[in-house]
């Protein structure tokens, strides 16, 4: 079964079940392939837009970008290109300063925008998108991230990480040769916010049980069908082969797709999350170089792991079993070493003090219940 006629059978799941939780329907079109980027042309013919704008950075540019642009030219349409210069420090993130290079390079006649790269341009691209009421169409550079079908988009205002509400994309084209080019830091720093999912899934169960927070069956399945492909996966993608990061971006878009129905984050993002977008602001805060989002997530779910499992032995609440099947920290550890990414949390250059402030402070970002906020709330972490 290819993804749309996965999301199809969700969708038709969905509105069979819709009294355990609303749901959206998601009506997104995919495209997972060697030779996906050859679709886009037809896509945009098919769709009348003669007029478009792509979005990229001198790096993605190089990775597909210029040959999309090439296509399209080819093909007789008009596309106006935006490449996004590296701030001081190298990076492009998603914040004020971005968001307005984004608007201004949009023209009036542009029919729909499409995002050529990873987590931060689509993330500057679906807000833009979004308040200009226009298309937005994606092209992930790397396997990298769950955010590329998002509703919500995570950008720094004022130097603070805050989700605001945006447009998911019209449709996907994820080319496996794109993929498997892609450094593989990037790919491990996607298996790092797949692994994630062992403890946001868990997290989800205490929300429900002790802080009363909706909870969906079917998306709790389908983040945990994707969590385990990747598992099961994991030489594949260590490999960095195209049959890797095919497992790991169809496991990648239907988290995204399980956050998209549900219309919240909670079976993606848990306390891991959390602690990854406090070591964040530090960052920001310090004028350092970003960390990959997916990298700070799968180090904070492995070191959570055993904080959570030790947790679960030491309080005999219901409520906090489930903590006891998650994978040990070594186990988890093992796994992002093994796909080359940082397994440690000194390895992301966060210092012991930067993670206890994070380890009491996390919690605090989301008005969410998880074990960590447990963990504060009933004073269980050692200084
Ligand atoms: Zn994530």
């Amino acid at each position: 079964m290819n993804m749309n006629e996965q999301i199809k059978q969700w969708n038709e799941e969905a509105q069979a079940n819709n009294t355990d939780h609303p749901y959206r329907k998601v009506e997104l079109f995919i495209e997972v392939r060697d030779g996906a980027l050859e679709a886009v042309v037809p896509y945009l013919k098919q769709q009348n837009y003669h007029h478009v704008t792509l979005v990229e950075d001198e790096y993605t540019s190089a990775a597909a970008g210029e040959k999309v642009t090439q296509r399209i030219r080819d093909a007789g349409l008009v596309v106006d290109v935006v490449r996004l210069p590296p701030n001081a420090v190298g990076d492009v993130i998603a914040d004020e300063g971005y968001i307005v290079k984004v608007l201004l390079g949009v023209a009036d006649e542009s029919q729909a925008v499409l995002a050529v790269g990873s987590g931060t341009i689509h993330d500057l691209v679906r807000f833009a998108c979004y308040k200009m009421n226009c298309p937005f169409l994606s092209v992930p550079t790397a396997a990298s991230v769950d955010g590329f079908t998002s509703a919500g988009a995570p950008l720094i205002v004022g130097g603070s990480k805050q989700t605001f509400q945006a447009v998911p994309p019209e449709a996907i084209f994820a080319d496996l040769s794109v993929l498997a080019n892609a450094p593989q830091a990037m790919t491990a720093a996607g298996f790092g916010d797949m692994l994630g999912k062992f403890t946001s899934l868990a997290d989800w169960h205490v929300s429900r049980d002790l802080g009363g927070e909706p909870y969906s069956p079917l998306a709790n399945r389908i983040t945990e069908e994707a969590l385990r492909a990747c598992v099961e996966h994991v030489d594949e993608i260590a490999a960095g082969s195209q049959a890797g990061v095919e497992v790991l971006m169809n496991a990648l878009i239907a988290s995204g797709i399980s956050m998209l129905m549900i219309d919240h984050s909670r079976p993606a993002s848990g306390g891991e999350h959390h602690i990854s977008h406090r070591i964040e602001m530090d960052f920001i805060a310090e004028g350092r170089k970003q960390v990959l989002h997916g990298a700070k997530v799968g180090v904070a779910s492995a070191l959570l792991a055993d904080l959570y499992r030790d947790l679960a032995a030491s309080q005999a609440v219901d409520a906090l079993e489930v903590y006891r099947t998650l994978p040990t920290s070594e186990q988890m550890r093992a796994w992002l070493t093994q796909v080359g990414g940082p397994s440690m949390i000194a390895e992301l250059g966060v210092t012991e003090e930067q993670l206890a402030r994070a380890l009491r402070t996390a919690h605090t970002l989301r008005n969410r219940y998880t074990g960590l906020k447990y963990m504060n709330d009933h004073q269980l972490l050692r200084s």
